[in-house]
């Protein structure tokens, strides 16, 4: 059955049909693994009253090689008809028309979050001294910025118009090398930039945590990035009125009353449960996160400080092999759940996969779907596995006294602990 959205709200049937993608390389056998977890994780919250009828769709290659095409009109179908899909993950085609799979699902399907929340598991390998202090959601804009693809090669006619323009139109001399330059393009929008805060702020909201911390590199981009954030505290202050506390507001009253009143308003704000938006520039945030990771709760950036920044929070509580994600449009409800890494080419077929990114995407989509009862058994078997040291080999490799399993090993080991 198709899963329905009314008023900003998912509506889940007892058996939802959910497409899949199972991936590529490592996909199959990572799929296959995470895919026996859900069901069993479903089975038992749920007493056998609720179950997902799984519809498998092809992209990548097996569907270059079935179908002749990487990502065929059939597959997007699916997933707008039945709204929420998950997928494991695509080799990106050398040539031809697409960049890239993913990037071409997110445009299509207008899944403007990327959501990567990150924590630390007890007993995952770290190399930060305090991994558990990183409890972090990322909020990364997904259809905009330098990833719309907007780029000129250097010696294509194009260029050449572009350039012409810059310099004889535009009237910039700026450009320090023009005759060997290549060009891309930033566009940063009112309306993108506050949807994708809003759905932040939403979220900070609906999961009672404590701030919203916009990123962004404002200090030099002053119109793309710089008005990011002026758009992200008007829509905070227009939108959200009493639930927040801007930190313009603070650098006011401290302005207009002094310190103490503004840092007093700033604790009473706390007190009564207000979110704190805030912001960051990117470098600054970058190494804030490494020193005070506790201070910051919801993350909302731009796509390319998205992408640094997912990385290295997901490196901080044990490498990108763990860590979940999700491309969501919190508009139309449509959203498709992935593994956040590659298709690991080089252990493919070896049993050396982690399924724990995909298996946690899972997570993810369980809860968005309402069904938090199964994730929360899925997460609380993965704690207890972690805790006994029983890893995959990538994580095995880095931690002493740890158990080897193999990816269908690991599997049942899962299955045991649900
Ligand atoms: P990769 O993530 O596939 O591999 C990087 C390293 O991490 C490898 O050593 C690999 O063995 C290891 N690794 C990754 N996932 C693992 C897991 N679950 N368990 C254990 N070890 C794991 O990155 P890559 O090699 O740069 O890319 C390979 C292919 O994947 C390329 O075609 C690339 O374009 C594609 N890719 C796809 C996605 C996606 O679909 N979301 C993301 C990144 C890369």
């Amino acid at each position: 059955m198709e899963i329905t959205f009314t008023n900003h709200q998912i509506q889940t049937p007892d058996n939802p049909t959910i497409p899949y993608i199972e991936g590529d390389g490592i996909g199959p056998e990572i799929w296959t693994a995470a895919k026996q977890v859900m069901d069993a994780a479903v089975r038992k919250a749920y007493n056998g009253k609720r179950h997902i009828e799984w519809k498998e769709v092809l992209a990548g290659e097996k569907a270059f090689n079935q179908t002749g095409t990487w990502l065929p009109n059939d597959t997007l179908k699916a997933f707008q008809t039945y709204r929420i899909g998950i997928k494991g993950p695509l080799t990106t085609p050398i040539g031809g028309g697409i960049r890239s799979l993913n990037v071409a699902l997110r445009q299509t399907l207008d899944l403007f979050v990327c959501l990567r929340p990150v924590r630390w598991f007890k007993g995952v390998p770290a190399p930060v001294k305090h991994p558990e202090n990183v409890k972090m959601v990322i909020f990364r804009e997904n259809t905009e910025d330098i990833y719309a693809g907007i780029e000129f090669e250097l010696g294509k006619p194009e260029t050449d118009i572009f350039r012409h323009f810059l310099t004889d139109e535009m009237g910039i001399s700026k450009v320090r090398f023009p005759e060997s330059s290549a060009f891309g393009v930033k566009p940063i929008s009112k309306d993108g930039s506050e949807r994708l805060v809003r759905s932040a702020i939403h979220y900070a909201i609906t999961n009672h945590l404590p701030s919203v911390t916009l990123v962004h590199k404002g200090n030099i981009m002053k119109y793309t990035e710089g008005a990011f954030k002026n758009w992200g505290y008007q829509i905070a202050a227009n939108e959200f009125g009493d639930a927040v506390f801007c930190w313009p507001t603070y650098l006011e009253i401290k302005k207009r009353d002094g310190k103490r009143a503004a840092d007093e308003a700033f604790e009473n704000a706390k007190t009564q449960g207000k979110i704190i938006i805030k912001d960051v520039i990117t470098d600054a945030f970058l190494q804030e996160s490494l020193l005070h990771p506790e201070d910051h709760s919801v993350i909302a950036t731009m796509n390319l400080n998205g992408d640094y920044i997912s990385d290295q929070l997901a490196a901080c509580v044990g490498g990108i092999g763990i860590a979940p994600g999700a491309n969501i449009n919190y508009d139309s409800g449509h959203a498709i759940f992935e593994a956040t890494h590659g298709t690991a080419p080089d252990i493919a077929g070896t049993g050396k996969a982690n399924p724990s990114s995909l298996l946690l995407s899972g997570v993810m989509m369980l809860d968005y779907l309402g069904w938090t009862e199964a994730g929360k058994l899925i997460e609380n078997a993965l704690e207890a596995l972690m805790a006994e040291g029983k890893m995959t080999a990538d994580l095995y490799s880095q931690t002493e006294h740890a158990t080897l399993l193999t990816t269908p090993a690991y599997a049942d080991a899962m299955l045991a602990k649900i």
